[in-house]
């Protein structure tokens, strides 16, 4: 190959790598654990305290981190990242971990999406997967089950076609998680739910709520930190999954919406899609057809925001409670390059 073609290929690579690089990656964090002896729920998988300290270091010296409005500018306006990616923390469910770790973001100067499911204010009852979460990691999942029958029977639901039998712990959890998302009607799912977490968690703990979700306080105190919150739906169902009515689609995306900036007195402008796949994900086109209220929505597809990706169809990466920050780098690295495979 001639010098001057060498040239060009080099040239092309700097400019593909260019405009691979203008862009940001999110992380969609769930469970930030205690440390050993104050974690009173061993069982709940997720980022212990001291690795997500690791990971916030790693990525500060990495990436250009930004926060919840420029994420905002960076779809809106020509705001843009040349010299580094951009990197956006994000937390979903409300969970009461969160409070902890808006202190720890706040204490390195960084500023994060809170989403909130709106049912553990309003309603002041936990979201459906954290009743999962919590009966399963302080009842064992027999008596989960045991209770689950019992909640089918009390509702006369089709015993058989939802019953859970075969299988080792590792293999029931997903299809408990699928039958829960998937397969029940979500009013159902959610009587059920709720039944399991009365008769299981409420009843062994009467502080379960402030075991499992952020109040108000906390939420309030979390916006004077300088983070922002959003919409994570009112009782944590799948959105497209579901095909809502007109009615259920205001209870679950708009009034979420209204209450929050009512009841905190600040804009909300973000919806992050509850479970984030692509089956529970609106289109761009049918999300805004639908409703006018946000500006920004998130999945949890692992892709490289850039200046091309739809506002309503932003990527993140859900860390895992295996992600130590050598794992996270690489995966981080390989999604920016776009050849990270789940
Ligand atoms: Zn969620």
């Amino acid at each position: 190959m001639l010098e001057s073609q060498l040239f060009l290929c080099y040239n092309k690579f700097i400019m593909i790598k260019n405009v691979r690089r203008n862009g940001y990656l999110s992380l969609c964090y769930h469970y930030i654990r205690p440390e050993k002896k104050l974690n009173l729920f061993p069982k709940i998988l997720g980022n212990k305290i001291d690795e997500f300290h690791k990971h916030i270091r790693l990525l500060k010296k990495n990436y250009s981190i930004i926060s919840p409005d420029d994420a905002w500018r960076f779809s809106y306006t020509d705001f843009s990242l040349n010299s580094k990616n951009g990197l956006l923390f994000t937390f979903d469910d409300g969970l009461s971990d969160h409070y902890k770790a808006a202190q720890i973001l706040a204490d390195y100067n960084i500023k994060a999406f809170f989403f909130i499911p709106t049912c553990v204010l309003m309603d002041k009852l936990p979201a459906n997967p954290t009743i999962i979460h919590y009966c399963v990691a302080a009842h064992g999942l027999d008596e989960f089950l045991n209770t689950y029958r019992n909640a089918l029977e009390k509702y006369k639901i089709n015993f058989g076609e939802y019953d859970i039998k075969t299988g080792c712990p590792k293999e029931k959890i997903p299809i408990i998680k699928s039958i829960f998302k998937y397969k029940l009607k979500h009013k159902i799912s959610r009587k059920i739910l709720l039944y399991i977490y009365k008769n299981l968690f409420f009843k062994s703990h009467p502080n379960a709520l402030e075991i499992m979700h952020l109040n108000r306080e906390q939420v309030n105190n979390i916006l004077k930190m300088g983070h922002s919150i959003g919409v994570h739906s009112h009782s944590h169902i799948s959105i497209a999954a579901n095909n809502l009515t007109t009615r259920e689609f205001q209870k679950e995306v708009v009034e979420p919406k209204k209450y929050l900036e009512k009841t905190f007195n600040t804009s909300v402008i973000a919806l992050s899609y509850p479970f984030g796949r692509k089956r529970d994900c609106l289109s761009p086109e049918e999300l805004t057809k639908r409703t006018n209220e946000y500006q920004l929505a998130f999945t949890v597809e692992p892709v490289l925001n850039t200046k091309n990706t739809s506002p309503f169809n932003l990527g993140r990466y859900i860390p895992t409670s295996a992600d130590n920050e050598i794992k996270l780098k690489k995966i981080l690295k390989e999604i920016s390059n776009g050849i990270y495979k789940k």
